[in-house]
């Protein structure tokens, strides 16, 4: 196998040779078919998230079953599945069906390693190479996942295509549909419209918002949201005050608003203008220590402000749940997607960190 191997921070990935490590009873071998790209990549390729190199990251992946180890006996070889983040499924949060706040998510997700601290690749030296980034490492031909984030799909889906219903898609749309929940008619806007804030906006149009606002300086993100169902998109640049554009075209305000973003001053805005009671999901990734100021006075008329990781999903329930959104004609996720063969991975990744793609995806030869 080969793999996407990180050895500096913000040195280009060099594509070579690596080995995977026997199975854990748990485990499975995935022969990568298709990955995503996401941003969360570029916070361990950039060093901002400590993962201990040399390292593969990637984690939409979507591939075929090649091995199963002992103890597997909900999967099998040649079944296809989409890789998500990994839980344990036994804590008190996943037992509730909130995988994303496992008790072990951290550990499973950001050490690079497995739970017993070894790596899951090694080098043509034989030395470790850390995988196990969310539960999967799959800038690879191959992935070590385990059968807990591996979520079986039917075989005549485009395969290749599915890895960012594992993350990326999830987090937008699962923000909206698991945890705002939107009736039909209420009112929604999205600050970012990225893979994460273009499937919120998918997802609202989907659940029958009837004005759906989307925010991004990106002159083309704007017109792909307005194919995609928003009502209104604003310029923040071309306008001196977001929040009551926003009031403006909403009828006196949101129910709901989503920050894709992560910054302070977009909270605020994402904050303002919400009707009272109303919610603003934050989701955007700025860093692992990010302080925000915020107007207590936004908060005390009846107004949430809370987080979501992984829009609270559960990818066994959920992934198949957008998969029928798609089929349905309600959630054309692959209008996002632009393919790049795995060698041109440091192209893929300029792509996405320039804005020029929504999504790309790794396609395996
Ligand atoms: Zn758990
Ligand atoms: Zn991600």
């Amino acid at each position: 196998m080969r793999a996407a191997v990180l050895t500096t921070p913000g040195e280009p990935l060099q594509v070579r040779p690596v080995s995977a490590s026997p199975l854990e009873p748990d485990e499975i071998l995935v022969r990568i078919v298709g990955v995503g790209v996401c941003h969360t990549d570029f916070a361990a390729l950039s060093g901002a998230v400590p993962l201990p190199l040399p390292a593969v990251v990637g984690h939409e992946g979507s591939g075929v079953v090649e091995q199963t180890g002992a103890d597997v006996t909900d999967l099998a070889v040649g079944d296809h599945v989409v890789l998500s983040f990994d839980c344990c499924r036994e804590c008190s949060q996943c037992r509730a069906g909130h995988p994303a706040y496992c008790e072990l998510f951290a550990a499973m997700n950001y050490f690079g390693t497995r739970l017993d601290g070894e790596a899951t690749l090694r080098d043509e030296a034989g030395e470790p190479v850390h995988g196990s980034w969310f539960g999967q490492s799959s800038f690879a031909t191959h992935a070590v996942a385990s059968a807990r984030n591996a979520v079986r799909v039917d075989p005549s889906l485009p395969l290749e295509l599915l890895g960012p219903l594992g993350c990326g898609l999830l987090t937008g749309a699962g923000t909206v549909l698991n945890v705002l929940r939107p009736q039909p008619g209420q009112r929604i806007g999205v600050w970012g419209l990225g893979a994460v804030g273009l499937a919120a906006i998918m997802a609202a149009k989907a659940a029958g918002c009837s004005v759906i606002v989307g925010v991004d300086p990106n002159q083309e993100r704007r017109r792909i949201a307005a194919d995609l169902g928003a009502t209104h998109t604003i310029d923040p640049t071309a306008t001196s005050d977001v929040a009551w554009d926003v009031l403006e075209v909403s009828d006196g305000g949101l129910d709901f608003s989503v920050d894709a973003v992560g910054l302070g001053s977009v909270i605020r805005e994402a904050l303002a203008v919400l009707r009272t009671p109303g919610t603003c999901a934050t989701v955007g990734l700025q860093g692992l220590e990010n302080d925000i100021t915020i107007d207590q006075g936004h908060l005390l008329i009846g107004r949430t402000l809370t987080g979501v990781i992984e829009g609270d999903a559960d990818p066994r329930t959920f992934i198949p749940q957008l998969i029928q959104l798609w089929q349905d004609g309600k959630f054309p996720f692959d209008r996002l997607i632009e393919t790049f063969g795995f060698e041109e991975i440091d192209k893929a990744i300029d792509a996405a960190a320039s804005g020029r793609v929504v999504k790309p995806v790794l396609v395996m030869a």
